[in-house]
């Protein structure tokens, strides 16, 4: 019945004439079960956004205490306690200086909003010819229109080239193959385009859709410099990177000081609803408070914004995380699983590297070793390990050739 009208995300729906798609009847913990009783272990977190496992008897109460009470409201000229909570709870959380939040119900909305706000505070403060973005190669910020334009994965977005925003890429660092000094890179983008550039998007330290390529936070100290120096603006992408991924709260953390506009979204909820809010800061919110009449508004709107399910998940969430200590915990887990990944796959000849951040460990499968050749795409390896995987009752995601775990 699936397979008669269901049309599956970023699936070819071909190859499910012989694998087709697993019925999850119920989930509990890092477990979820399908109709026949069968047991997996959800090592991917339902697509990176469950944070502190499925059907979690904390988020549950919230949210069916906050169902009884009001399920959603308008939220332009209306507000609710919780919406109003999670925010005076993420600011204690939160890079410094970030007070400002925009509520949306997905990681790409959030994107789409980043980018127009900076747009709109560019040319409102006086710096109107500032209307290119740049970002990093590799980089994956969600499949709108906006956000594919500011990615720049082809498997996502070569199709749609026409449709796109001509951005300014680039060359991402890449730690396994390095070559050179990366830095150079943006610093020449920097001086090439930084009059007509408004703002630069990143995935704090994690590349995930690239295949959890993870670089060392000293670069992203130098773009914050950079940034400041020319005028752009840095927007940190912690959709994925947030809520504790990468061992702290946010990925910006480990280089410290605060990006300008930050979007969050994924282990928000814990995984339960679709929210996503774009913070940013005084300064910026200020050069949209005028007067009516001035035309400075930010008029940009999502029928679900600021739902208060989302919230009261949200606000769950932060209270386990300090209550449980989950981040300490997950200090020990990881290291852990660094131990024993070295232990059992660290010399075996197709594994080229096991990097890790925080709890997401990755596997990068190479046909070569010593020269870190990949296997071709078309082998597809990634999918051939994750079928097998999936007969042991373990759900991976692979990346092409990166199998990686990451965990509630
Ligand atoms: C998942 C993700 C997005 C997009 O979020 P959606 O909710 O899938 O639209 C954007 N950026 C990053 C880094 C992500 O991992």
């Amino acid at each position: 019945r699936d397979l008669k009208h269901i049309w599956h995300p970023c699936s070819q729906m071909k190859d499910y004439e012989t694998l087709k798609p697993i019925v999850i009847d119920r989930g509990e913990g890092v477990h979820l079960y399908d109709i026949y009783g069968k047991e997996y272990i959800d090592i991917v977190s339902s697509w990176w956004c469950n944070l502190l496992g499925h059907c979690n008897p904390e988020i549950n109460g919230a949210v069916k205490s906050q169902l009884d009470r009001l399920e959603h409201v308008i939220f332009s000229n209306f507000t609710h306690e919780p919406a109003i909570k999670l925010c005076e709870e993420l600011v204690k959380v939160i890079p410094a200086g970030l007070t400002r939040f925009n509520f949306s119900d997905n990681g790409s909305a959030a994107v789409e909003c980043a980018l127009k706000m900076s747009f709109q505070y560019q040319y409102q403060t006086g710096h109107p010819k500032r209307q290119r973005f740049m970002c990093l190669s590799e980089g994956y910020h969600g499949e709108t229109i906006g956000a594919l334009s500011v990615g720049s994965m082809d498997l996502y977005a070569r199709i749609y080239k026409p449709m796109l925003m001509d951005t300014i890429q680039i060359k991402a660092p890449d730690c396994y193959r390095c070559q050179a000094e990366c830095f150079a890179e943006a610093e020449t983008a920097f001086e090439r385009y930084g009059k007509e550039t408004c703002a630069i998007i990143v995935e704090p330290l994690l590349q995930g859709s690239a295949g959890m390529r993870i670089y060392p936070p000293v670069y992203l100290q130098k773009l914050r410099k950079l940034c400041d120096e020319s005028g752009i603006l840095l927007i940190a992408d912690e959709i994925a990177t947030g809520f504790g991924r990468t061992g702290k709260m946010f990925a910006f953390e480990h280089a410290g000081g605060s990006p300008d506009i930050m979007c969050i979204s994924k282990g928000l909820t814990g995984g339960y609803m679709p929210m996503a809010i774009t913070i940013t800061t005084e300064q910026i919110y200020e050069a949209f408070y005028a007067d009516y009449n001035e035309g400075k508004a930010f008029m940009h709107s999502h029928t679900y914004s600021g739902n208060p399910l989302g919230c009261s998940a949200g606000l769950a969430v932060l209270s386990i995380l300090q209550k449980d200590r989950v981040l300490e915990k997950a200090e020990k887990r990881a290291a852990f699983l660094t131990e024993k990944l070295a232990e059992r796959l660290g010399s075996h000849p197709h594994v080229g590297e096991i990097r890790h951040i925080g709890l997401i460990h990755a596997l990068e499968l190479v046909e070569d070793k010593a020269s870190k050749k990949g296997y071709p795409p078309e082998e597809r390896v990634g999918y051939q390990v994750y079928k097998k995987a999936l007969e042991r009752g373990l759900i991976l995601r692979p990346l092409g050739n990166v199998l990686y775990f990451n965990p509630p």
